[in-house]
Order: structure tokens, then C-alpha cells, then sequence
């Protein structure tokens, strides 16, 4: 049946059920009592409707805290639906509750800046990676115009051109954003923040690898070069004059060696394919031994001391070797005539270190977190002097990390250095197997 017949025909059955009722008692008690019943069933039928239309009004009021009545009549039907209508609505609502808390947690972990902002730039809301990029609070800058909040020349300028096509790079609070406006719904403005510094950083290390290898690579073959031409130019020098030409030619030709060798080193520790293969590292020995060839690269000019205290290990030998070599040959070159180097192989909870202490020209701190990168020398015009390729630190460090270990750094300017290469525990060898045997 359709919903038209369904509303009218109990209706019209009602009225039809009074209409028969007063006749009836029309027929037995007369034209009074027939009248009278008619009218008392039809304003009963009033209050009745005026009574469900009151309830429907309070529940409109309030439909969360009240509940329906069951109705009467066409009330039931009416009532269910509204019923029905309510439990869909809380089921939506729930749905968006929670599609609404899953979207609020994935922009808290987004690591790139969101900031929603209304068609004249002011805040509406910003995740928390927004607020460590740009220093945004959302409690605080809501409704704050953003170029109010965020005051650089180069975004205004970016906000005033309004090429949104284009992203800008920004750097902001020591930081290499990438911002992007992005319109939408016609009256906002998406502002997305992206932290570039890492890549930047990485991109800037390639590009200063490749610019110091080249120099470094130069400036022996320059000198290697102007002795060549010399030596054509004048082909009767004195054999004294040609002797020292050879011998600084020989030099500059064991530095470029040198060079080449600890880039490959570098190259080949950096290479994942590159297998391990641990064997059992006599420290005892392996430390003598470099303690006998620092003594010679000293020629007497500091004092040293060697403690052993902790176990053998397993691990590389020649890859220790040359790291510890590393750190002990950087502390009698940056260490003057007299100076105390201390060298200690120790077991520590965490697990066995190497300490390398001594009384040197050291370093300050802003120098300590670029120290392991490739080429980088505190004082370039001394490491000439002293024939570093700055390498070193990179290798120890790359080293220690296919240990599982790392390195650590304490120094002061015109005090001392000490150096500490950290291995794990699970290092240590056995007492008794021997990988070697
Ligand atoms: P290479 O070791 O490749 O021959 P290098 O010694 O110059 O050259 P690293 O061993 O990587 O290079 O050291 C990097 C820089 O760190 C050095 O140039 C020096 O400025 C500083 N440095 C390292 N060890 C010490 C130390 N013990 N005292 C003071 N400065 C140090
Ligand atoms: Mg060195």
C-alpha cells in the first residue's frame, strides 16, 4: 500500500468507528446521547493529537535527553521514523567522530607542516609539525593573520606575488623549509611545510666532497707539475737542487696515494656488500704495535702511557687497527712538543672502549659535530702543515659503526682532547675460542 493510503485509511476508519458509534447510541437513547458521544469522542481525539503534538515539541527541544512515546494512531508510525531517524543520525555521527580522531592522529604524526588559513590569511589550524616549523601555537595564533605570525620578507614576498605554482625555500629558525600554498574550497588556503635540512645538509656534503677531493687532489699535482717543468726547462740544476725537487716531488706523490687510498677505504666501509668477517683481535698486541710506530711519528717530542684493562674482541683487525692507528697518530699531531698522550683499552658496562687522551691544542665545541664528516679539518692551514687529509675521523667512524660502535668527542680549545671509540658488548671474544684457530 502506498504511505498516502497508509496515513488516511486508519484515519478515516476512526472517524468512521465515531461517526457509527453516535448513530448507534443515536438509535438506542436518542438524538442527545448521539450528539453528545460524537462530540466527546471527537474532542477526545483532539486532546489526544494536542498531547502527542506537546511531546513531539519537547523531544524537538531536546531529543538526546527525552525519549518518544510509543503514539497512538498515526503517532506510532510517525514517532517510530523520527525514532529511526535519530539512531541513523548517532551512528553517523559516531562514524564521524571517529574519522574525525583517526585524521586528527595522522596529522599529529605527519612529519610535514600543515596550516588551514581562510581567504585572508588568518589561522584557523596547524599540526604540531606547523608549529616546530614555523613556531606557530594553535591555542595562541588562531585567528592571528599568518604574515603576522610568520615574519619574513622572503614569505611576504612569496604571499604578495601569489605564484603558488612555485614552492619557496625558506630558511626559518636554522631550519630549510619547503612551503607550498595550496587554494581550495574558495575561500582557504592550505599553507604545506616540508623540512628540507637533512637532504639540503646531504646535498651540501656531496657537493663539498666532490669540490675537496678535487682540491685536494690539485694542489699535489700542481706541486708535482711546476717541479716537472722546472726540471725540462733547466736540465743542468745542481744535483743537490734536483735531489730536493725529487724528494718533494716523491711527497706530493705518496700524499695523492695516501689520498686515493683513504677514499677507496671509505668507499669500500660505506658499501653494504662489503662483508665483515670477524676474527679474534688480540688488543694487547694490535696496540703495542701502534704505540711503536706513534713513537716514531713523535721522534720523542711527548710522553705516552698504555693501559690495558679490557678483553680481546672480535671483530676486524686491520679495519681497528687503522681506526685506533687514526686516533692515536691525530693526538701527537695535534698535540705540542711535551705533551702527555694517554692510551687506554678499558671493559665498561655498556662494553669495552678505546681512550685516547692528550694534552693538546683540542678544539672547540662548534666544531664537534662536523668532525667525522670527510674533509673537514678545524684549522686547514695547520693540517697542511701537518699532512692530514681529514679523512681519518671519517673512517674511524665508519669503522666503529661496522662494529656496532661509536665515537665520542670531548675537547677543549688549548687543553686536550679525548677521544673514545665505544664497541658493544656483545663484542667481547671468549676467553677461550679463538676465531682464528
Ligand atoms: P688524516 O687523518 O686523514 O690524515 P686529519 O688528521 O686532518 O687527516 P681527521 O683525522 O679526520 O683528519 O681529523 C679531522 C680534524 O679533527 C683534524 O684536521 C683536526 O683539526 C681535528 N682533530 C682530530 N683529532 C684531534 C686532536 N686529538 N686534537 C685536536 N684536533 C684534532
Ligand atoms: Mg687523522
Amino acid at each position: 500500500m502506498n504511505p498516502k493510503m497508509l496515513f488516511w485509511m486508519p484515519a478515516a476508519l476512526r472517524l468512521l468507528m465515531v461517526f457509527v458509534g453516535a448513530a448507534v447510541a443515536w438509535l438506542c437513547f436518542g438524538a442527545v446521547a448521539g450528539l453528545l458521544l460524537c462530540s466527546a469522542s471527537l474532542i477526545m481525539l483532539v486532546i489526544l493529537q494536542l498531547y502527542y503534538l506537546y511531546r513531539l515539541g519537547g523531544w524537538l527541544d531536546n531529543p538526546r535527553g527525552q525519549k518518544l512515546p510509543d503514539g497512538w494512531g498515526a503517532w506510532t508510525d510517525i514517532f517510530s521514523r523520527l525514532y529511526r531517524l535519530r539512531r541513523d543520525d548517532e551512528k553517523n555521527q559516531a562514524e564521524l567522530s571517529e574519522w574525525l580522531a583517526r585524521f586528527r592522529q595522522a596529522m599529529h604524526l605527519l612529519p610535514d607542516g600543515v596550516v588551514i588559513m581562510d581567504d585572508v590569511l588568518f589561522l584557523e589550524w596547524c599540526n604540531p609539525a606547523a608549529e616546530r616549523h614555523l613556531g606557530l601555537q594553535h591555542g595562541r595564533d588562531k585567528g592571528m593573520r599568518v604574515t603576522n605570525l610568520i615574519r619574513n620578507p622572503d614569505f611576504i614576498d612569496y604571499i604578495i606575488l601569489g605564484r603558488y605554482d612555485q614552492p619557496l625555500l625558506l630558511t626559518l629558525r636554522d631550519r630549510k623549509l619547503v612551503i607550498q600554498i595550496i587554494p581550495f574550497e574558495n575561500r582557504r588556503q592550505i599553507l604545506v611545510t616540508h623540512d628540507a635540512t637533512e637532504s639540503e645538509r646531504i646535498d651540501m656534503m656531496r657537493r663539498d666532497f666532490i669540490a675537496n677531493a678535487s682540491h685536494e687532489l690539485r694542489t699535489p699535482l700542481t706541486v708535482i707539475n711546476g717541479f716537472l717543468e722546472i726540471a725540462q726547462e733547466h736540465p743542468n740544476l745542481e744535483p743537490h737542487v734536483r735531489a730536493g725537487h725529487l724528494k718533494m716531488m716523491i711527497e706530493q706523490g705518496q700524499r695523492m696515494q695516501n689520498l686515493i687510498g683513504d677514499m677507496l677505504t671509505l668507499t669500500r666501509l660505506e658499501s653494504i656488500d662489503y662483508p665483515m668477517r670477524p676474527e679474534r683481535v688480540h688488543i694487547e698486541a694490535m696496540l703495542k704495535n701502534i704505540l711503536q710506530e706513534v713513537e716514531v711519528l713523535s721522534a720523542g717530542q711527548h710522553v705516552f702511557s698504555l693501559r690495558i684493562d679490557g678483553p680481546d674482541i672480535n671483530g676486524n683487525t686491520e679495519e681497528l687497527r687503522s681506526a685506533f692507528n687514526n686516533l692515536v697518530s691525530n693526538a701527537v699531531r695535534y698535540t705540542p712538543v711535551g705533551g702527555q698522550i694517554d692510551l687506554i683499552w678499558q671493559n665498561t658496562q655498556n662494553g669495552p672502549q678505546f681512550v685516547v687522551r692528550d694534552t693538546g691544542i683540542g678544539f672547540s665545541a662548534e666544531h664537534m659535530s662536523r668532525l667525522t664528516e670527510r674533509f673537514y679539518r678545524v684549522d686547514k692551514s695547520r693540517s697542511r702543515e701537518t699532512r692530514g687529509t681529514g679523512l681519518g675521523l671519517a673512517i674511524v667512524k665508519h669503522v666503529l659503526l661496522r662494529h656496532g660502535g661509536t665515537l665520542g668527542v670531548e675537547s677543549s680549545q688549548n687543553k686536550g682532547s679525548v677521544f673514545t671509540a665505544r664497541l658493544p658488548a656483545s663484542i667481547v671474544a671468549s676467553e677461550t675460542t679463538d676465531l682464528l684457530t
